[in-house]
């Protein structure tokens, strides 16, 4: 195991906007925090927003901004200043000893002062035959898997009753011929604007106090049963949950307190958690707003607060900068690059898009080719991309990377079976030699393909 060297002023425990906000107010600061993005556990690095499309009420974006585009513009603005961070997810804390130390999958860090910024986990129904259709029908992210292709022009179904269950409806309607939006009571609480939204989509079907209890099909979801006044089956090839979130707080093994939600508990409005020195910012405090705007606003808070503390107990070393200024990001902001084409491929370029650069690429490479399956509004696709580029580069072209959008794409994801993004297909010689699901460590990849080099 390695020993981090030296003592953190600030470790930030997420990546959600508390986290980045946190963050960039930290290393503003001259505190050089450092981030633990998260991996697996609680969702993927980003938040919850890398699950959304368009998020149209955070301030400054009078259009709207993708999700996983706001997110990468925060962690832009972190980097900036100065946050170090570390792509892993943490095991378990200890707040008996000071300074504390914080336990990831591969390291352990020493710090002064932590914000929790962890958020909080889609929950699942947990129905008949769930666990046989999981990523066969039924998703807890329609905006991540609504795309693939067995989604299209099918009955689909959406479980909930709050913003996320009627966006997700109204975002499904883009795909499936009919979506049957399931509530378990009389009423929708979502807010009066996305309720609007489902009333006026002729393609949302709701059905009040209903419940799904089971799951059915072959290979693929075929139908749900319901229980509600008169039992019903509805045959649908999707199955949405949006049925809220679970704090993510099992790695603090009950050393800070937590009210009888799970959420941390904190003074209304204010981050101290029970352990002095340590503050908690989003949704992972928080059972009551919830939101992209509230979680940045907290970790603004969290950070000045830890900034304040820091300093009273005579413990912050701050960082002296070479430059006073930093660099600019240079982010670009546009999520989709052009699909390669004929005159733009190019045989030996390490990452290109689109099915023109495939089937060049599929027919007449002899080196391995690993090929992403993407959408654009995928947050997780965010995340995987970059490492994925990563691997290329480390590899100095003797791998090749390909792009395909699966809504541009849609007869090769339809031909190479694919039912979720991201999916990454590695190929050899006209022969698929290994398939990933989700988002994966780099090394998972890289060892793959090393054994075909
Ligand atoms: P919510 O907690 O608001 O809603 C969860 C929904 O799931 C409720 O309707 C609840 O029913 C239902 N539910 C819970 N458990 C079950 C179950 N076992 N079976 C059936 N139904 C169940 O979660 P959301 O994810 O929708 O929203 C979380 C926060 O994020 C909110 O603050 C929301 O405003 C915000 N948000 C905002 C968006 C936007 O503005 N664009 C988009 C998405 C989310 P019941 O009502 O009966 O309790």
């Amino acid at each position: 195991m390695n020993k981090h060297p030296g003592t953190e002023n600030l470790v930030i425990i997420g990546s959600g906007p508390a986290g980045y906000t946190a963050a960039i107010y930290a290393a503003r600061a001259n505190l050089q925090p450092l981030l633990i993005t998260g991996f697996t556990s609680g969702g993927i690095p980003g938040g919850q927003l890398m699950t959304t499309t368009f998020v149209e009420n955070f301030p400054g974006f009078p259009d709207g901004v993708l999700g996983p585009e706001l997110m990468d513009l925060m962690k832009a603005q972190a980097t900036r200043w100065g946050t170090n961070l570390i792509e892993s997810d943490v095991v378990s804390i200890d707040t008996e000893h000071r300074p504390f130390r914080v336990k990831t999958t591969e390291s352990e860090i020493v710090t002064n002062s932590l914000i929790i910024a962890t958020g909080a986990s889609a929950n699942r129904l947990g129905i008949i035959n769930e666990n046989e259709f999981w990523s066969k029908g039924i998703s807890a992210c329609a905006i991540c898997d609504g795309a693939t292709p067995q989604f299209r022009n099918e009955e689909l179904a959406v479980v909930g009753g709050g913003d996320s269950a009627c966006e997700e409806a109204v975002y499904l309607t883009k795909y499936g011929s009919k979506v049957h939006l399931i509530v378990r009571s009389k009423k929708l609480r979502a807010s009066a604007a996305m309720i609007d939204r489902v009333n006026a989509n002729p393609k949302i079907q709701i059905h009040w106090d209903s419940c799904v209890t089971q799951a059915a099909g072959t290979d693929w979801l075929e139908s749900i049963k319901l229980s509600s006044p008169i039992l019903k089956e509805i045959n649908v090839k999707g199955l949405f949950y949006a049925i809220g979130h679970t704090p993510n707080t099992k790695f603090l093994n009950e050393q800070i307190a937590v009210n009888e939600k799970g959420y941390i508990n904190c003074q209304s409005g204010r981050p101290e958690t029970s352990i002095e020195g340590i503050f908690a910012a989003g949704d992972v405090a928080d059972s009551e707003w919830r939101q992209g705007v509230t979680a940045a606003g907290s970790g603004c808070m969290a950070a000045l607060a830890a900034e304040r503390w820091l300093t009273e107990k005579s413990l912050a070393k701050p960082i002296v900068r070479d430059q006073v200024e930093p660099e600019t990001s240079n982010i670009e902001l546009k999520s989709s690059v052009e699909d390669t084409n004929e005159n733009t491929f190019d045989f030996n370029s390490e990452w290109q898009k689109g099915s023109y650069a495939l089937r060049k690429l599929y027919h007449e490479s002899s080196k391995p080719i690993l090929v992403i399956f993407t959408s654009r509004s995928c947050g997780p696709c965010h995340v995987l991309k970059p490492q994925l580029k990563r691997i290329m580069n480390e590899l100095k072209g003797q791998v090749q990377g390909i792009e395909i959008d699966i809504d541009n794409d849609q007869d090769i994801a339809k031909q190479a079976g694919i039912n979720g993004t991201p999916t990454v297909q590695l190929f050899k010689d006209k022969l698929l030699k290994k398939q990933w699901k989700g988002v994966k460590q780099r090394s998972e990849f890289k060892e793959e393909i090393e054994k075909l080099l």
